[in-house]
């Protein structure tokens, strides 16, 4: 195999990109008439995990789906306000739908990888999806490189041509975030990644947020206030009081919403009184 040359441009899917601070800007949403989010202002800083908590229902979700422009894919639904990565408006006119969705990656609930595709042709279909043009030897330390941030790589790295979906489900997820990092995104948000998963593979996923902060901004959105307490750096609560739209009570660094909190219910939430 020829050596690279020297002074070689590094494909797109070889360079590095850098954790970007997004802000949420007085953001309000809706579902038709039903307004779900009222002006909710929040800075995700860059190298930080931040976490949101809060009930069923109050628009954690949906929130996280503003921030990477899935939000408008739902036929009835709007917003106002704006979001910023490092002070650019991903709403802006004239930036693409496409452009937001490469840089702030998402990860669901649910393992979602295709199953029937092999473990690596899932960690190169981001690839495809963000657009990203890759030789096969970039494609092949990108594949390594991805499931090695996963903390997959050991366990894969002689079954890659198997198919995705033989993986265990903490196994899949960890695929999941590898798809995720292939367009080296500068955001990855994540809608309770562990709440399909038992405890180890939740541990496992935790020790990856905790490695990948230095590179990418995470935002998490869990149920479980060990996990917040364990993994972020800062808390926002988000509650919807009798009918009114989700909206953050309190946000602050995480010891402080633990343990100090400046808000009743807050601390009831925190504590698990409701
Ligand atoms: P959370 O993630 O905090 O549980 P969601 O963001 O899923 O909250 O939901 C917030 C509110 O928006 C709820 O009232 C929910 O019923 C409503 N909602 C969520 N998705 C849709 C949708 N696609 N169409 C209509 N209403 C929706
Ligand atoms: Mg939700």
């Amino acid at each position: 195999m020829p050596a690279a040359k020297p002074g070689r441009r590094r494909g797109a899917a070889t360079a590095q990109s850098s954790p970007a601070t997004l802000e949420a800007d007085a953001v309000s949403a809706w579902f038709g008439d039903h307004k779900v989010l009222e002006r909710v202002s929040l800075t995700m800083p860059a190298r930080k995990v931040t976490a949101l908590i809060g009930p069923s229902g109050c628009g954690k979700s949906t929130f996280l789906r503003i921030l990477n422009r899935m939000h408008e894919l739902v036929g009835s639904a709007s917003l106002a306000g704006r979001v910023l990565l490092d002070g650019d408006d991903i709403y802006d006119r004239g930036r693409r739908i496409t452009h937001a969705r490469r840089e702030i990656g998402m990860v669901f609930q649910k393992p979602n990888p295709f199953p029937a595709m092999s473990i690596y042709d899932n960690v190169t279909a981001g690839l495809k999806l963000g657009g990203v043009k890759a030789g096969r030897e970039d494609k092949d330390r990108l594949v390594e490189e991805c499931l090695t941030k996963a903390g997959l790589w050991k366990e894969v790295r002689d079954r890659l041509r198997q198919p995705g979906g033989a993986l265990s489900g903490g196994q899949q997820q960890r695929l999941c975030i590898a798809r995720s990092l292939a367009v080296r995104p500068r955001v990855l948000l994540m809608d309770e990644p562990c709440s399909a998963l038992d405890p180890t593979s939740t541990r496992r996923i935790e020790e990856t947020i905790h490695e990948l902060s230095e590179e990418v901004t995470i935002v998490i959105v869990t149920h479980n206030m060990q996990q917040a307490a364990r993994v972020s750096d800062q808390c926002a609560f988000f509650l919807a009081e009798q009918g009114t739209p989700g909206a953050i009570v309190e946000h602050g660094p995480t010891d402080a919403m633990f343990h100090a909190p400046q808000d009743s219910r807050t601390a009831d939430y925190v504590q698990g009184r409701f």
